[in-house]
This record gives C-alpha cells, sequence and structure tokens, in this order.
C-alpha cells in the first residue's frame, strides 16, 4: 500500500517535472517567434522606407514633368491649362509648402507640418486668427 502510494507520487513528480520541461520548450519557442516576428517587421520597416523613397523620386519627376508642361504651354500658348489649377494653398508662414494642419476649434488650415511642428505647436495659437489651438489635426490630400 505504502509502496503503491511511493510509486504514484514518483509518477506524479516525473509527470511535473515532464510538463514542467514542455512549459520551457513552450516559452522558449514564443521567444523565438517572436523574434522572428521581430525581423519580418523591421523587413518590413526597410521595404516600406525604400518604397518611400521610390514614391518620392517619383514625385519629383512627376513634378519635373508638371514643370516641364506648363513651360511648354507657356511658349505655346496662353489658353488656360488644367495644371494651373491650384490643388493646394500653400503655408502662411513659410509660403512654400501645403497645408497640412488644421487646427481646432477656429477650423484655419493655414499651415504645413514643418511650421506647425517649429512653430504653432510652442504659442499654441492660430497664426491666422490668433485664437487658442485645442487641438491640431494633420491632414493628407493628394499631393501630400
Ligand atoms: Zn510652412
Ligand atoms: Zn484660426
Amino acid at each position: 500500500m505504502f509502496a503503491l502510494l511511493a510509486e504514484e507520487i514518483k509518477m506524479a513528480e516525473i509527470q511535473k517535472a515532464n510538463s514542467r520541461s514542455k512549459l520551457l520548450k513552450l516559452q522558449q519557442k514564443v521567444e523565438i517567434d517572436s523574434q522572428l516576428a521581430q525581423d519580418d517587421y523591421q523587413r518590413l520597416e526597410d521595404e516600406l522606407s525604400s518604397l518611400r523613397l521610390v514614391h518620392q523620386m517619383s514625385d519629383l519627376f512627376l513634378e519635373d514633368d508638371i514643370f516641364l508642361h506648363r513651360s511648354l504651354e507657356g511658349i505655346s500658348s496662353e489658353s488656360s491649362s488644367p495644371y494651373e489649377e491650384k490643388s493646394h494653398w500653400n503655408c502662411m508662414i513659410c509660403a512654400d509648402t501645403e497645408v497640412v494642419v488644421v487646427f481646432v476649434p477656429c477650423t484655419h488650415q493655414v499651415v504645413c507640418f514643418s511650421c506647425y511642428e517649429g512653430r504653432c505647436k510652442m504659442r499654441g495659437q492660430c497664426p491666422y486668427c490668433g485664437a487658442q489651438i485645442e487641438q491640431s489635426i494633420r491632414v493628407y490630400g493628394l499631393s501630400s
């Protein structure tokens, strides 16, 4: 009777050890998996940034194209071309970059992102009407 009990305890202990090693293995596997996932993630990031680069490059070429069209049309005729249509407004601070930030609550969309980061964010005031900026929303148009 005692011997049997001792045997059972021994068995239970072996089982415990087994499940413990199983657990350890599982943990290791999970760690390896997450390592793999991280590698994947890194790879995707790399791909994404190279894609962005290509996108930017093609944007540049596109702008060149439009510029070329414009100068050609300027030479050939005075008629209005589709390119004359303003597709976006320029920032009121640098007058050079498309406006992409909307201020809440005054809802003015008057500055580009770098001017917003550089000036408006610190002052917390709309540069157009001087209203307190409670929230700012970055918007993405066709050309951004
Ligand atoms: Zn600007
Ligand atoms: Zn405003």
